[in-house]
């Protein structure tokens, strides 16, 4: 015979004097078993309570072989009990659960579209139905049927039946689980459907307060419908108000021109990288002719606003243009900056062995390949001796 727990005659109980029966580990992880538990384990979508026994907390509850395990921070002696959920997220459980089965119901009765699956997320949940293609007319119509079923105030109750009895009546369910034995718990909401449940639910419909419909997403052959009920929904209208305050500053727009306002910046954006690059590349370009011609055999420059794509394209300009020459370029300042060290085809010198030793002198790293060797660098106080690493390295052939 199937034990009948606290948590299912009275899901408003949110605690219960008991005993710790069992305790023990499993996988390094501490559990204990009570005589009776306020506490559901995870289980038909839902997920499983949390909260305190005897003030250790509780982190997962999973039935294991009929039993429930309360996983446990630390471990707990045999003894008497006091068993606490946290009632708030239970509470939201209850209250999206509850809109689920309200969900199902409707939208099997109203559009002939059975749901396959539930998930109840940390922020939203879902529901897979059977259906390929939910239009928002649909979507309004089934909204506007559930928030009708809320002000109605249906009555949600309990009711255990033999397996015998289920098969007679007209009840709602996707099966009863491999190796189900005894009495069958029913659910109902008042005029509006009869299902197999094992999970926890509000008393009245009007407890989900209410539910919104948030976006679909196709899935193999079917949909999945994404949707919010009870206090999230304040919560999450709430969390809007406060980006929308947000943006309206950040944007100078109104909330119904966010999208436009956001979309110009993003276009000014593409338009401004565009022109850098241009400006960059007629800067690398300008920059390598006039090192070209100077007399020097080891080049340097410094730009204070460079980054490390106008360091390459100046590096590769030079590479070509002064094929019997060394460059040490660098940019940025102290505490970002970035170096390149680039040498001719002609010159005799290992470019890579100097530039991972230019990277040390100036506290930073990097890598290259060929003739180019480029890095980030924490410092550029010792590029003098950088600079003297390289006559050092040009003297050594
Ligand atoms: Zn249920």
């Amino acid at each position: 015979m199937k034990r009948i727990f606290a948590y299912e005659k009275n899901a408003y109980l949110t605690e219960l004097k008991t005993e710790v029966v069992q305790a023990g580990s499993e996988k390094g992880k501490h559990f204990v078993v009570l005589r009776d538990t306020v506490f559901y384990p995870e289980g038909g979508g839902q997920p499983c309570d949390q909260g305190l026994i005897n003030d250790v907390p509780v982190s997962s509850v999973r039935q294991e072989n009929g039993k429930v395990h309360h996983y446990v921070e630390r471990p707990l002696e045999r003894g008497p009990a006091l068993a606490v959920i946290d009632w708030s997220r239970r509470y939201d459980h209850m209250q999206q659960h509850t809109a689920q089965h309200l969900l199902t119901a409707l939208a099997q009765d109203r559009f002939g579209w059975s749901t396959t699956a539930f998930h109840l997320g940390v922020e939203v949940s879902d529901i897979e139905l059977d259906a390929a293609l939910l239009s928002p007319a649909d979507l309004d119509s089934l909204e506007e049927a559930i928030a009708s079923e809320i002000r109605a105030a249906r009555k949600v109750q309990t009711q255990r039946i033999s397996p015998a009895r289920l098969e007679k009546m007209n009840v709602r369910t996707r099966g009863l689980p491999a190796g189900h034995q005894g009495q069958v718990r029913l659910v109902d909401i008042e005029g509006i459907d009869l299902n197999t449940c094992g999970g926890t639910h509000v008393s009245s419909t009007a407890e989900i307060e209410a539910v919104k419909l948030l976006s679909t997403e196709c899935m193999r052959g079917g949909t999945r419908l994404y949707f919010v009920a009870g206090k999230r929904v304040r919560r999450r209208l709430a969390e809007h108000e406060a980006r929308n305050v947000e943006l309206r500053s950040l944007l100078g727009a109104p909330e119904r021109d966010f999208a436009a306002a956001a979309r110009l910046r993003l276009e000014q954006i593409q338009e401004l990288q565009h022109r850098e690059r241009a400006f960059r590349d007629e800067l690398a370009e300008a920059a390598s002719e006039a090192m070209a011609h100077r007399p020097e055999d080891i080049l340097d420059a410094h730009f204070r606003s460079g980054d490390p794509a106008f360091l390459q394209s100046l590096a590769h300009r030079l590479q070509e243009k002064v094929r019997t020459k060394a460059a040490l370029l660098t940019a940025g300042s102290e505490g970002e900056g970035y170096f390149v060290v680039v040498a001719g085809d002609r010159v005799s010198c290992d470019v890579q062995a100097l530039g991972r030793q230019v990277a040390i002198l100036l506290k930073g790293k990097g890598g290259g390949t060929g003739r180019i060797f480029q890095g980030r660098v924490n410092t550029l106080a010792k590029r003098k001796d950088a600079l003297a690493l390289f006559q050092l390295e040009l003297e050594r052939d």
